[in-house]
């Protein structure tokens, strides 16, 4: 993909020394000072064989945080005549920060003269990080292709640039240096620009454990008000949290958290008999959002372990859903992580062992342990119907149906996500690259060099709004077909704990 297509705009001569100084390969053309000069430096530029254009220059701050010398990035430009919204400049907030570089990020207003006192406080009001003379104009040279602007400041919100000239020149310098360092960044994110065919592995997405888990704290903020208090992350993922936390519910590691008597919500991972116990000493008020097919392991963990069985829980150490499956009966369960594990397993009864397993695992490797562990012992039981929930089984199937075709598989979900990082490793044993990214600002330019189709899918805690995200960012690199791959359609539905459901009033 393209790598040497990188068409650079600046205002001034001082602004393209800069660049030049950082990026000494770079085509980069002058356009001049304000408004006119840039609107004509615009319509008469050759794009010739460019397929990215970048803005670089420097900048007024409005936004009373800048100091000189900060980089900004705009995630839109602002003139006139409109707004050019540039959804892929989280790329190049990714590659500048690959650099060792923090910028700033949000909206750059263009204005035809200077602004100073009242008239730059009002565009601060508009929620704009900064201002200059050209992008707006300089912009519609791009002609359709990718575009960044990339702006460094020299003046602080606040100061005339008229009126102090010595600070005006210190902050030149400032902004000088980082712009010098900052524009290399510009060619890794162009070298990402390109079209490309996104396909799209379906299901993803919600599952309908997390779905019920969301309305649960949702119904319970608007039938009981806020602070709603939630045990643990009630599903791993940050958008998801974040999103309750702004509506007033309040996580906690643990129960001591939580005043006497209020509301608590158990997470979708599901808990311990203990837990429920001190919620119970504590005269907290319970509901409880627990996964019904987690519930369904915590049953079986007692139907076994009252049989007298010893048994095997695959799983992964520390995770929640491995806690709470443990708990049910401490002294009856073993932990077996991988299949190196079962060389150190010593049983009493080997006659009478069962295994189960945590929902969120890769299916080939349990069916791997599983095998192992039937190997050991002949007369290993099982659970009534296999734990690894339909919805890991279907989001795996889906990735390994189009793994093969991808040159990278970008999986949306949390870094604390199970199901999410089996996704990246089913991909990656299918022989795909694979990369997890809690939305498109997680996305590393550099990953989408020569990346001409690329996989899509988000793990069962990760809203399909984040898939939609990744797209419009990728569509901002280049034209993107999108082609999704359904291996299944999904209808299941769990229903709500009879203290939510809207026909019964608690
Ligand atoms: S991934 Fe499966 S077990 Fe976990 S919440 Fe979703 S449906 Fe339930």
């Amino acid at each position: 993909m393209n790598r040497d297509g990188l068409l650079v705009l600046t205002p001034l001569a001082i602004e393209a020394r800069a660049v030049r100084s950082g990026l000494p390969e770079a085509r980069v053309v002058r356009g001049g000072m304000g408004r006119a000069k840039a609107a004509r430096a615009a319509a008469s530029l050759e794009l010739g064989s460019s397929r990215a254009v970048a803005i670089a220059g420097f900048c007024g701050a409005l936004d009373p945080s800048l100091r000189p010398g900060d980089v900004v990035v705009a995630t839109e430009v602002r003139g006139p005549d409109g707004v050019r919204k540039l959804p892929s400049s989280t790329m190049l907030l990714a590659a500048l920060a690959g650099r060792g570089i923090a910028a700033r990020s949000g909206p750059i207003v263009s204005v035809d003269h200077v602004v100073s006192g009242n008239e730059r406080l009002a565009l601060a009001d508009t929620g704009a990080l900064a201002v200059d003379m050209e992008s707006a104009w300089l912009a519609t040279a791009s002609d359709g292709r990718p575009l960044a602007v990339l702006r460094t400041v020299v003046d602080v919100a606040g100061r005339d640039l008229r009126t102090h000239p010595l600070a005006t020149a210190t902050g030149g310098v400032k902004a000088y240096r980082s712009l010098s360092r900052a524009a290399p960044a510009l060619e890794t994110w162009a070298a990402a620009a390109g079209p490309r065919r996104v396909l799209l592995a379906g299901p993803r997405s919600f599952c309908a454990g997390v779905e019920r888990a969301i309305e649960i704290v949702e119904r319970a903020l608007d039938r009981y008000g806020p602070p709603v208090f939630v045990r643990k992350q009630i599903v791993h993922n940050v958008h998801v949290v974040r999103d309750l936390e702004q509506r007033g519910a309040v996580f906690v590691d643990e129960l001591g958290e939580v005043p006497e008597g209020a509301l608590v919500v158990f997470s979708a991972h599901g808990v311990s008999p203990q837990v429920r116990d001190e919620a119970a000493e504590r005269t907290l008020r319970v509901i409880d959002a627990t996964c019904p097919l987690v519930t369904k392991v915590h049953a079986e963990a007692k139907r076994f372990a009252k049989a007298g069985y010893t048994i095997f829980l695959i799983g992964h150490d520390g995770h929640e859903e491995v806690e709470g499956t443990t708990g049910e009966a401490p002294e009856a369960i073993r932990l077996v992580e991988e299949h190196d594990d079962l060389e150190q397993l010593a049983i009493e009864n080997p006659g009478k062992v069962a295994y189960l397993t945590q929902t969120t695992l890769a299916v080939d490797e349990v069916n791997t342990v599983v095998e192992g562990l039937r190997g050991r012992f002949p007369s290993l039981s099982g659970p009534g119907s296999e734990d690894i929930c339909y919805a890991t089984q279907n989001r795996q199937d889906a990735v390994k149906a189009l793994a093969r075709e991808c040159d990278l598989l970008l999986v949306i979900g949390s870094e604390n996500s199970s199901n999410s990082q089996r996704l990246v490793e089913v991909a990656e044993r299918e022989g795909c690259r694979a990369r997890l990214v809690d939305d498109e600002t997680g996305i590393d330019p550099a990953w989408l060099v020569d990346a001409c189709t690329v996989g899509l899918t988000a793990g069962a805690s990760a809203a399909e709004v984040l898939v939609e995200r990744v797209i419009e960012a990728l569509g901002d690199l280049g034209p993107v077909e999108v082609e999704e791959r359904q291996v299944i359609t999904e209808s299941m539905r769990f229903t709500l704990p009879v203290e939510l459901r809207s026909d019964v009033r608690g």
